[in-house]
Formats: structure tokens, C-alpha cells, sequence
């Protein structure tokens, strides 16, 4: 084993994604209330105290929900930029002074043996970040809760062994369906989140068809189906000449329960 990946759940209800290597145990936002968390840790056997930290993406509630409770319950430092600092302070409640770890987006930074690249994403948040994590050979990529993918993001994140990328809705759906229009609109912006579109052909840019393993994430309850998600991205990466029957593991990440624990 290398490095294990575990996408704990997904979506407008809460994210919370899990990385673990040899030394080093990470989660990568807890949008959920303490209590699920630590279920949903337990259902893939890690107690929540062996963690080495919590990194948060932006500071929308179905990303940080439990992440104050996580701190004090287990000690665990939190790391985000200074922007997603200030806009999640007071939903988090007080974190101890040598929790509070700040870094810059677009720098790399270490967590014991994984290297993490905090890469700037667009969304309605005051400073949102996506994920790049490197350890030994391996590059995981986490790219959700953002309206498009520019061509920085594309080259940062080419190459990677997994990526969770977001599929949060189908457009006909989303402009067909109940929301209100300025939210639909929200959505469909380019601060908003990735159609099925966005994410099928942005996947068909940046992977090769060499046994990646690309996991769909943030899909939405109302104006996306799991199936309809992984149909439309599987037909625009076979346009790119990359069947998902055999060059890729295209899955689904899911709302309410855990995804397989993938080791690369
Ligand atoms: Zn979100
Ligand atoms: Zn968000």
C-alpha cells in the first residue's frame, strides 16, 4: 500500500474526503455534525484521534460543518488561507491557537510525508481551493465547488493517479427544474459548480486513459442522477478516445455513504 483514498461522502449535504499514507492521515473538509463523522471514519476503521489534521476547502456549511467539533474533540490542527479563515471563524466555534494553521493558496505545503498544493478554484466563497496531493510517485487531485476549470487548473492537475471531480448537475435538469432562477443561476455561473458537461470534457483534457481512477462528486439531489452523471461524462471521454470499460475506473462518490477505500 501507498496511498489510500476513501471519499467519505459527497455533496450539498456534506463532503468530507479521507487520505492516508504511510505516516500521515488527512481529511479534507467535515461538512457533517461530529457524531457522523466519526461514523462514517469507523465504517472504514479509523478513529478519528489517529487524524493528523483537517483541510478545508472554503467555508460553505456542507464543508465545515463539523470541523470545529473535529478540532476540539481531538486536538487536530485545521488548515486553510487566510480568506477561509476569516468567513468560517464564527461558524466553527474557538479552535485553539496551535490548531490554526494559515497557508497561501498556490504554495506548496507539507503535512508529515504528503505534499499538498492548495490550487485556487471559482466559486461564491471568499478564497475557494481544490486539492493536489503528492507522495512518493502519486498525485491525487480534488477539484469540486467550482464554476469552470481555467487552463492553470488543467496543467496543475494533468497526470494525477485519482481525481474526484465535481459533476454536481445535469444542465437540463437544473434549467428545467423547481430552483429559483437567481439560484439556477448561481449555479450555472462560473462561480458556481461543474454540469456533467464541464466535468466529462474537462476530464477529456486532462487524463490519458492509463488506469486513472476518476471519481464524480458533488452530484445534486434535484438536478442530477448518479446514472445520468456517470452516462454523460463515459460518452464524452469515449469522444476523447478513452473507453471507461478499460482504460479508466470511472465511480461514483456518494451523499450519505462512503465510497470504496481505493489504494494506489
Ligand atoms: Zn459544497
Ligand atoms: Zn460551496
Amino acid at each position: 500500500m501507498e496511498i489510500k483514498f476513501c471519499s467519505l461522502s459527497s455533496g450539498s449535504s456534506g463532503n468530507c474526503q479521507y487520505i492516508e499514507t504511510k505516516n500521515t492521515r488527512i481529511l479534507i473538509d467535515g461538512g457533517f455534525s461530529g457524531k457522523r463523522m466519526e461514523a462514517l471514519l469507523s465504517s472504514i476503521g479509523v478513529c478519528p484521534s489517529t487524524l493528523d489534521g483537517i483541510l478545508v476547502t472554503h467555508e460553505h456549511i456542507d464543508h465545515v460543518k463539523g470541523v470545529g467539533v473535529f478540532s476540539r474533540r481531538y486536538d487536530l490542527p485545521i488548515y486553510a488561507n487566510g480568506n477561509t479563515w476569516l468567513g468560517m471563524e464564527r461558524m466553527i466555534g474557538k479552535i485553539q491557537e496551535k490548531n490554526i494553521k494559515v497557508f497561501i493558496s498556490e504554495e506548496y505545503l507539507d503535512i508529515k510525508d504528503i505534499t499538498v498544493y492548495p490550487i485556487n478554484i471559482f466559486h461564491d466563497a471568499l478564497e475557494p481551493v481544490g486539492y493536489i496531493f503528492f507522495y512518493n510517485k502519486i498525485k491525487i487531485s480534488i477539484i469540486t465547488d467550482t464554476g469552470w476549470v481555467n487552463d492553470n487548473m488543467k496543467t496543475k492537475i494533468k497526470d494525477s493517479n485519482l481525481y474526484l471531480m465535481e459533476s454536481n448537475h445535469d444542465i437540463t435538469m437544473l434549467k428545467e427544474g423547481s430552483y429559483p432562477w437567481p439560484l439556477k443561476q448561481r449555479i450555472l455561473s462560473t462561480k458556481g459548480h461543474l454540469s456533467n458537461d464541464d466535468a466529462g470534457r474537462v476530464l477529456g483534457e486532462v487524463i490519458s486513459g492509463k488506469g486513472e481512477i476518476v471519481l464524480l462528486g458533488h452530484l445534486s439531489q434535484d438536478n442530477n442522477t448518479p446514472d445520468l452523471a456517470h452516462k454523460t461524462v463515459k460518452s464524452l471521454l469515449l469522444n476523447q478516445g478513452i473507453d471507461t470499460n478499460k482504460d479508466i475506473t470511472l465511480d461514483l462518490t456518494y451523499r450519505d455513504k462512503v465510497t470504496k477505500v481505493y489504494n494506489l
